[in-house]
C-alpha cells in the first residue's frame, strides 16, 4: 500500500479523499491555491504545498506545479478527485512518466473515453446500446449531413466529440437550421475544447439520466455497483441524485450493468468509472463514460456498502478488487442534495464568509463538506460547498430523512440552495419518483416565490 498520496483537488472532495487516506494509514499531501490557504482541510493534512494563485489555470490545472509538489514531498501517488485534471489524459501520462501512480485509469483509457465518438464506437463494439446517431464525426459536406439527419429523424442534437460539462451541444428541430448549427457547434468546440469535431445523435425528448458505477482492478476483475438516477438537473448540472433508480425493473438494470462490466473488461479498464445513459420508453442509451470519481459517489457507497475512494486507492496500488459481483447487494435507498453557494431563486453564485454553520445529523445522515463557521467561500471555483446524503430502508424514509436534515441545516452569511431542496423533497411528482431530465427546469419556470 502507498505511504503517501498527493491530493490534486480542493473543497469537499479533497477532504473526502484525505479521510480515506487516514483510514488506510496513508499520509496525505494537499496542494492549494492562495485562495484556499485558510481552509481547515489544509491544516488537517500531513503536509501541504501552495501551487499558485487563485485562478485554476495557474493552480489546480497547473501540471508542473502539482508534479513538483509530489516530488518535493516524496508522494507515491496522485489522486485527481473530480473536475480539474481528473479526466486529462496528458496529466495522467505526465504523472506516470514522472514516476508516480495516477489514481485512476490508464491515459489510454481516459483518451479513448474522453473522445465521445471513439467512446461510442468502443461501446457499440462491446454490445452496450447507444443513442442512434452518426457513425463517426460529421464531414464538411452539407448534403451528407442533411442525409444523416434525415435518417436519424428530427429533432437531432449536434455534440462536440471533445465536449464536457454540459457544453458544446445544440439541438436542431428542422433541416433549415441544421447546417448553421453544425458550423457554430464546430467553431465553439474548436475554441472551447481544442477539437472542432462534432457528431450527431437523435435528440431524446423526455429521457431520464441513469448511470452505472463500475470498479475494476488491473487483473481484469470488474464489478458494477448499482445505478444512480441523476435526472434532477438544471442547465445540464446535476442537483439531486439517488440510488436505486425508482421504477425501473431490476432485471433490465442488471442486464445493462452486466454489459458495462463486459465493456470494462474488453477495454482493460482499471479503477472507478461511470457509464451514463439516457433512459426513455423503457430503453437505455449510452451517452458517455466518466473515467473518474463522481460527485454523487456517496449514494452508491450507501446502498452497496462499498467505499469507492478506498477501493480506488487499493486498485491503484495494485491490489485485487476486495469483492466479487455476487457480494454486492443493494440495500435501501440513498439520496444526495448538492448544496451550492447561490441564490435559491436566481442561481447567481453567492461567495463570501459563512458566519453560522450548523450541520444536520441523526440516523442515516451523512454530510460531505469542508465548510465551517467563518469559512470564506472563494469566488474563483464551482459554487458547490458540500453534499447532504441520506439513507433509508425505503425511498419514503430517505425522503423524510432528507427533509428533516435540510430543516436542521443552518448556513448564514451567504445564500444557498437549501430552500430549493426543501421544496423539492415535498414536491408530489418528485416524491412519486421517475421524473425526467427536464422536470426540474419546468418546475422552476412555474415556481412561485
Ligand atoms: P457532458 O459530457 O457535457 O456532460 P453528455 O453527453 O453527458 O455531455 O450530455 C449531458 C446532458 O445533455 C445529458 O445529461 C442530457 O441532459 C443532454 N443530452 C445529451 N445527449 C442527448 C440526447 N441525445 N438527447 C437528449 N438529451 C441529451
Amino acid at each position: 500500500m502507498f505511504k503517501k498520496i498527493l491530493i490534486a483537488n480542493r473543497g469537499e472532495i479533497a477532504l473526502r479523499i484525505q479521510r480515506s487516506c487516514r483510514e488506510l494509514g496513508i499520509k496525505a499531501v494537499m496542494v492549494y491555491s492562495e485562495a484556499d490557504r485558510e481552509a481547515k482541510y489544509i491544516k488537517l493534512a500531513d503536509e501541504s504545498v501552495c501551487i499558485g494563485p487563485a485562478a485554476s489555470a495557474q493552480s489546480y490545472l497547473n501540471m508542473p506545479a502539482i508534479i513538483s509538489a509530489a516530488e518535493v514531498t516524496d508522494a507515491e501517488a496522485i489522486h485527481p478527485g473530480y473536475g480539474f485534471l481528473s479526466e486529462n489524459a496528458d496529466f495522467a501520462e505526465r504523472v506516470e512518466k514522472s514516476g508516480f501512480k495516477f489514481i485512476g485509469p490508464s491515459p489510454e483509457s481516459i483518451r479513448l473515453m474522453g473522445d465521445k465518438v471513439s467512446a461510442k464506437q468502443a461501446m457499440l463494439k462491446a454490445g452496450v446500446p447507444c443513442v442512434p446517431g452518426s457513425e463517426g464525426t460529421l464531414p464538411d459536406d452539407p448534403a451528407i449531413n442533411k442525409r444523416i439527419a434525415k435518417q436519424i429523424g428530427y429533432p437531432v442534437i449536434i455534440k462536440a466529440a471533445g465536449g464536457g460539462g454540459g457544453r458544446g451541444m445544440r439541438v436542431v428541430h428542422t433541416e433549415a437550421a441544421l447546417l448553421h448549427a453544425v458550423q457554430t457547434t464546430k467553431a465553439e468546440a474548436g475554441a472551447a475544447f481544442g477539437n472542432p469535431e462534432v457528431y450527431m445523435e437523435k435528440f431524446l425528448q423526455n429521457p431520464r439520466h441513469i448511470e452505472i458505477q463500475i470498479m475494476a482492478d488491473q487483473y481484469k476483475n470488474a464489478v458494477w455497483l448499482g445505478e444512480r438516477d441523476c435526472s434532477m438537473q438544471r442547465r445540464h448540472q446535476k442537483v439531486i441524485e439517488e440510488a436505486p433508480a425508482p421504477g425501473i425493473p431490476r432485471k433490465q438494470i442488471e442486464k445493462i450493468g452486466e454489459r458495462c462490466v463486459a465493456a470494462v473488461k474488453k477495454i482493460a479498464y482499471r479503477g472507478a468509472g461511470t457509464f451514463e445513459f439516457l433512459y426513455e420508453n423503457g430503453e437505455f442509451y449510452f451517452i458517455e463514460m466518466n473515467t473518474r470519481l463522481q460527485v454523487e459517489h456517496p449514494v452508491t457507497e450507501w446502498i452497496t456498502g462499498v467505499d469507492v475512494v478506498r477501493t480506488q486507492i487499493m486498485v491503484a496500488a495494485g491490489e485485487k478488487l476486495p469483492f466479487t459481483q455476487r457480494m454486492i447487494e443493494i440495500k435501501g435507498h440513498a439520496i444526495e442534495c448538492r448544496i451550492n453557494a447561490e441564490d435559491p431563486y436566481k442561481f447567481v453564485p453567492s461567495p463570501g464568509r459563512i458566519t453560522t454553520w450548523h450541520a444536520p445529523g441523526g440516523p442515516g445522515v451523512r454530510v460531505d463538506s469542508h465548510i465551517y463557521a467563518n469559512y470564506f467561500v472563494p469566488p474563483n471555483y464551482d459554487s458547490m460547498i458540500g453534499k447532504i446524503i441520506v439513507h433509508g430502508d425505503t425511498r419514503e424514509q430517505a425522503l423524510a430523512r432528507m427533509s428533516t436534515a435540510l430543516s436542521e441545516t443552518v448556513v448564514e452569511g451567504i445564500n444557498t440552495n437549501i430552500a430549493l431542496h426543501r421544496e423539492l423533497m415535498v414536491d408530489a411528482k418528485f416524491m412519486d419518483g421517475g421524473t425526467n431530465i427536464h422536470y426540474l427546469e419546468e418546475w422552476l419556470s412555474k415556481r412561485e416565490r
